[in-house]
């Protein structure tokens, strides 16, 4: 999930700034290294009444647009796992890294042949939770919890109390309040509640899960085309930073060896759930480089220069709500998230 506190306004102005950057050619000694790309649905757009994770979603067309735009700029694609190599070599050309967290299906539908008609390479980050449909995807639980109710009755630790969603602003509130539950207390007892509060609605999350994400055999199928790599992504897609040792290790343990199921080799890569500053700690880094999981992604906005701390990379993400050519230049150089930070 991407980080939801970045105003779109702010993304907007430096996004208009980094145009005029780019016009004075300063974008070039910005972009560095190149940058690795967050994807996770890439289906056609839907008409949803409310969206709340409309910016974890892009069209094919998008994707296909933002690999033209790369190339035109000289970008060169390589996979995650050959990164380490390639920020070594002397190949001036900036990199782009293609990733998609979460294992939907419409990965293997809808970006699969975007990347195979471009001969780029991807890695897709599966949750073993939702592999197995052992556990559901709460933001989308709850986007279609709210979407179907006017009203609904929960708990959010004070007392039992109705939540009015009768409106779009009021599904948006009630959604934001659910998202600082499950960041606010133990994560699987949050979602385990938002999970039976669907339920008595007649809405099951792990049917959810099955409807949106890949099974093994789903993934095998994906793998089976060369640019395709799989990486680690937790059990539970619990903040890895909240849990105790064992639970963080255990996480990481059990994924890999999900993964190693399905590939027949032990998985280099790994996407940290949520991925912000706060649910990544240096543990979890410590953690994944003892378990073999040397390349980790973070949500972290940044691009890649020569050098870098290999488990807790940055990655661009190409969100929903900017979709159009002339960002993707720009996302690509950081320069926006660089000025958002100052400003
Ligand atoms: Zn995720």
């Amino acid at each position: 999930m991407l980080k939801r506190f970045v105003k779109s306004t702010l993304i907007t102005g430096g996004l208009e700034t980094a145009r005029i950057v780019k016009m004075a050619g300063l974008m070039k000694a910005a972009r560095g290294r190149g940058a690795i790309f967050t994807l996770h649905h890439v289906r056609p757009k839907q008409d949803r009444a409310f969206d709340p994770n409309a910016h974890l979603e892009v069209t094919p067309q998008f994707l296909d647009t933002a690999i033209a735009t790369l190339k035109r700029e000289g970008y060169r694609f390589i996979a995650l796992e050959d990164l380490a190599e390639a920020l070594g070599s002397d190949d001036p050309a900036p990199l782009a890294v293609f990733t998609l967290d979460d294992g939907y299906r419409n990965n293997l539908e809808h970006a699969a042949p975007v990347f195979t008609r471009h001969g780029v390479p991807f890695t897709v980050f599966a949750t073993r939770g939702f592999i197995e449909r052992s556990h559901g995807l709460w933001w989308e639980t709850l986007a279609d919890f709210l979407e179907a109710n006017d009203r609904i009755a929960f708990d959010f630790g004070n007392a039992p109390e109705t939540v009015p969603t009768d409106t779009g602003a009021r599904k948006q509130a009630a959604f934001d309040r659910f998202a600082d539950y499950v960041n606010g207390r133990d994560e699987a007892e949050a979602v385990a509640a938002i999970d039976a509060a669907a339920r008595a609605a007649g809405i099951e999350p792990l049917t959810i899960t099955e409807k949106l994400t890949l099974d093994a055999d789903g993934l095998k199928t994906l793998i089976a085309n060369p640019l395709a790599s799989l990486g680690a992504h937790t059990v539970s897609h619990r903040m890895l930073a909240r849990l105790s040792d064992d639970a963080a290790r255990s996480e990481l343990e059990n994924s890999s060896a999900a993964i190693e199921a399905i590939t027949g080799r032990q998985p280099k890569t790994l996407a940290y759930p949520y991925g912000f500053s706060w649910a990544v700690s240096e543990r979890d880094r410590l953690l994944a480089r003892e378990l073999g999981l040397t390349i980790a992604v973070t949500t972290q906005p940044g691009t890649l220069f020569a050098g870098q701390e290999l488990t807790a990379l940055p990655r661009i993400s190409l969100n929903g709500h900017f979709q159009k050519a002339a960002y993707v230049g720009a996302l690509a150089s950081g320069i926006p998230f660089r000025m958002m930070r100052t400003g």
